[in-house]
């Protein structure tokens, strides 16, 4: 069995090259076969392989042998369907500065909250059209004024900065005013807290506790759907606050009317502030963001040189979220760093073929067809059928305006895939939902819903 005396020697491993190194390059290794002397094992990337090959291959084959298995050679292969995304293990070898961790505030502790990441502040969020509005919303709030919107309702994919600007209101409200009770966790926490006072019969004071406090800050609400008492013990909790005019602030990851399973008094009382959200980034907040981290990770390490061209190059490519855009330049960093080497295009692109592979996913047509459907409770087979009957048919426009966004399709090739229809329909189609958008604002609601579950 390979990998149980894989895992003894990976033990070892970790004694010979450090932590650090381990948790790099050795911990993404997958023994997939040993045998006739031949160690075979599974890399993300071929950057990767030779790495790994290059510098500690000697090392796990000693340890094979040491552990008796008679290891002469060591083979990598690139694994199929490469990771889709940069995971902490392969990410950084130089670290970034630890994640300083700061409690709420001293004289709180008696909070159930969640650590804040000091890094999460206004002063690191670059802003950029994308989240101009769910900036300035946060900034106000921050402000610690007159509650003038309540609750502050933040939405928007993975990645695209929620639970930063709620770390960085905490910050601010905090330091502006130090006797604040500022409560921030997370939906999930926020249940698992309430099922433990129910297990510990210590309800009243769950109660209390988070009546008590000044501020509260509910992250990634849309967890605690289908969660009835849950639900119901938050709906008292942010009754009871709104009505001593306490500021609440709530993220989840779609418009508090989208959340399917919540409470219609739930997503009523959501709607009642004010809800803005954080539209998918654009190629400029991108580049933006990069900038200012090649500026943090330069005061870091002396003597790093990054191409030009390269960080547009990242922008241009990695559109799927800012997680990954950063996941992708601290890789790059501790490479480079590593053996002393400029950034270039070049290593950019061996060093992160992961990662670009992963955001390459072309979109096709079937999925948006699908996901409309979806959306509109209507059947595939609509999609591609002749019914002209409104529910019907702008959905189908709707799916062809998406098609035409969102691929590279030509009309033509559009017509064929909607059941073979003229390339003028599709034209027709997309004009039509264009004209709806600039008038309708549910259309215009569902068309970015819909363009974030399908680019998400
Ligand atoms: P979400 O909660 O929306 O999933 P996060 O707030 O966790 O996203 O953001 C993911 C990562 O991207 C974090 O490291 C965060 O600092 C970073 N990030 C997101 N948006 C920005 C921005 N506008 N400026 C700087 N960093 C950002
Ligand atoms: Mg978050």
């Amino acid at each position: 069995m390979p990998n149980k005396a894989w895992g003894l020697v990976r033990e070892n491993l970790v004694a010979r090259i450090g932590k650090n190194n381990y948790a790099t390059w050795i911990e993404p290794l997958k023994l997939t076969m040993l045998k006739n002397g031949v160690a075979h094992f599974e890399v993300p990337t071929t950057f990767f392989g030779n790495w790994v090959s290059r510098n500690f291959s000697d090392h796990i084959k000693s340890q094979l042998n040491e552990s008796g298995q008679g290891v002469e050679r060591i083979e990598f292969s690139v694994m199929r369907g490469a990771m889709p995304e940069l995971t902490a293990a392969n990410a950084p070898v130089v670290k970034p500065p630890a994640k300083p961790v700061s409690r709420l505030s001293r004289n709180d502790d008696d909070l159930p909250g969640a650590p804040l990441d000091a890094r999460f502040t206004f002063d690191s969020f670059v802003v950029g059209k994308p989240n101009e509005l769910a900036h300035a919303a946060a900034r106000r709030v921050a402000e610690g004024g007159p509650v003038s919107f309540n609750p502050l309702f933040l939405y928007g994919g993975v990645g695209l900065g929620k639970t930063h600007l709620m770390h960085a209101m905490a910050h601010e409200l905090q330091a502006r005013q130090p006797q604040l009770r500022v409560l921030y966790l997370s939906a999930e926490q926020f249940m698992y807290r309430f099922v433990q006072a129910l297990r510990e019969r210590q309800i009243m004071d769950f109660k209390e506790i988070f009546r008590s406090v000044d501020v509260l800050m509910v992250d990634d609400v849309q967890f605690i759907a289908g969660k009835d008492s849950t639900q119901e013990e938050f709906f008292h909790t942010f009754n009871a606050l709104v009505d001593q005019n306490k500021q609440i602030v709530i993220s989840a990851d779609r418009a508090p009317g989208e959340i399917k399973d919540l409470e219609e008094r739930i997503k009523s009382r959501l709607q009642c502030g004010l809800v803005v959200d954080l539209h998918p980034t654009d190629y400029e907040l991108r580049l933006g963001i990069l900038q200012q981290k090649v500026e943090f990770y330069r005061s870091q390490y002396k003597g790093l040189v990054i191409a030009g061209g390269v960080l547009e190059f990242l922008a241009h490519r990695i559109t799927t979220n800012v997680r990954v855009l950063e996941g992708a330049l601290t890789r790059l960093f501790a490479f480079a760093s590593l053996v002393g080497r400029e950034i270039t295009l070049e290593l950019a692109q061996d060093c992160l073929a992961d990662i670009l592979r992963a955001s390459d996913r072309k979109l096709t047509i079937e999925e948006i067809q699908r996901k409309v459907a979806e959306h509109y409770n209507i059947r595939l087979s609509d999609m591609i059928g002749p019914k002209r009957l409104r529910n019907i048919a702008r959905p189908r426009q709707v799916a062809m305006y998406l098609s035409k966004q969102l691929t590279l399709r030509s009309l033509p090739e559009i017509g064929r895939r909607f059941g073979g229809r003229d390339h003028t329909t599709i034209m027709h189609g997309v004009k039509k939902i264009e004209e709806l958008m600039a008038t309708d604002s549910q259309l215009s609601d569902d068309l970015l819903l819909l363009r974030r579950l399908l680019q998400g």
